[in-house]
């Protein structure tokens, strides 16, 4: 944690460097990909071409802050109140400009991928379809969206004199204390959870020939073009989410059950709940979004969303809901397992 701003100006300076290099032989930075239509892709148009030297142009400022943060033993109002801020505004414009469903499409179809290329290697000869350059520039940037969250909290804790390492300034942590966490974290989880459920139980309804949130046409056309299995991958991904949220408010979760060969009776590593779970609460907001733009736009690609088919749609649109959610319930379950601070001995 206590390196986390310098860690951070770093891969700032070092962005702004590459794209420095790419902007001055002529290229530009990988932010859009003409074969998305314009209505659901923000970059293809005037504000791609802006971002592309916007964005350089702030990692320098966000570098010179990160810097700061690092630097000074007690950072002032103002720089911790810019360290939030540019923490706020950089995520915001990553999760809901910059980056789009590509990341969650490619996390949902890995099983996919890894069960076909052992059988036919061929199968990842079509992956750079999905347009590694603007995938990678879009994993960088939400790595930069953990490292300015935890430069923000690192800003915070510095400026009001807490433990840089856990926040604790006292006994008592207010709500970030491991009792007040296992309060607001169970309503939370449980919130979190419901979401990736409920897309889950429409595309099984599909499968299963209900027409669950759609007209009984529309899931005759799906049924005829294979379509209704198309989603079952995801919907099995979404389901297994549900399940896996769940484990950060139950037993198994923190404690591998008994009958668990091998590892049975051992406590769970709480960074290996809290990575992925951060991971997936990230990547499922611009998927939202990007859904969101899609219903909006009008031009759904020949898919149906009106009050009938509702289905269509909106369930995956809430996901721009379930990240903050999975993101708070991923928090609490930490603040109710870290224990003991090794560096300032505060507990609670
Ligand atoms: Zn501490």
């Amino acid at each position: 944690m206590d390196r986390m701003p310098l860690a951070t100006a770093a891969a700032a300076f070092l962005y702004a460097g590459i794209a420095a290099l790419l902007l001055f032989n002529g290229d530009r930075l990988p932010l859009q990909d003409p074969r998305i239509p314009a209505a659901v892709a923000p970059l293809n148009g005037p504000l791609g071409d802006l971002l592309n030297y916007a964005l350089p142009a702030l990692a320098v400022a966000g570098g010179f802050i990160a810097l700061a943060v690092h630097a000074l033993r007690r950072p002032g109002r103002a720089l911790a109140i810019s360290a939030t801020a540019f923490a706020g505004v950089y995520t915001a414009l990553v999760l809901l400009v910059i980056v789009d469903s590509r990341i969650l499409s490619m996390l949902g179809y890995l099983p996919y991928l890894a069960v076909n290329a052992i059988m036919d290697p061929g199968v990842l000869a079509s992956v750079p379809e999905q347009g590694w350059p603007v995938l990678l520039h879009q994993l960088a940037a939400v790595t930069g969206v953990g490292l300015w969250i935890l430069t923000a909290a690192a800003a915070v804790r510095k400026h009001s004199g807490a433990c840089i390492t856990c926040g604790r300034k006292h006994d008592d942590g207010g709500w970030l204390s491991a009792a007040s966490a296992g309060k607001w974290g169970t309503p939370v989880t449980l919130a979190a959870a419901a979401i990736p459920a409920v897309y889950a139980i429409i595309r099984f309804a599909w499968a299963a020939g209900i027409p669950l949130g759609i007209s009984s046409a529309f899931l005759r056309r799906m049924q005829e073009n294979g379509m209704v299995y198309a989603g079952l991958g995801l919907a099995s991904m979404a389901f297994a989410g549900t399940l896996l949220t769940l484990g950060l408010i139950q037993g198994w979760g923190s404690v591998v059950p008994r009958w668990v060969p091998l590892l049975g009776g051992r406590r769970v590593p709480i960074l290996l709940a809290v990575i992925p779970a951060s991971f997936v609460a990230v990547v499922v907001v611009p998927a939202g979004a990007e859904l969101i733009r899609l219903g909006l736009s009008g031009d759904t690609g020949g898919i149906p969303f009106d009050w009938t088919n509702w289905g269509t749609i909106a369930p995956a649109a809430l996901w721009i809901f379930w990240g903050p959610l999975l993101g708070a319930a991923a928090l609490a379950y930490y603040l109710k397992r870290r224990g003991t601070c090794g560096r300032c001995g505060l507990d609670g």
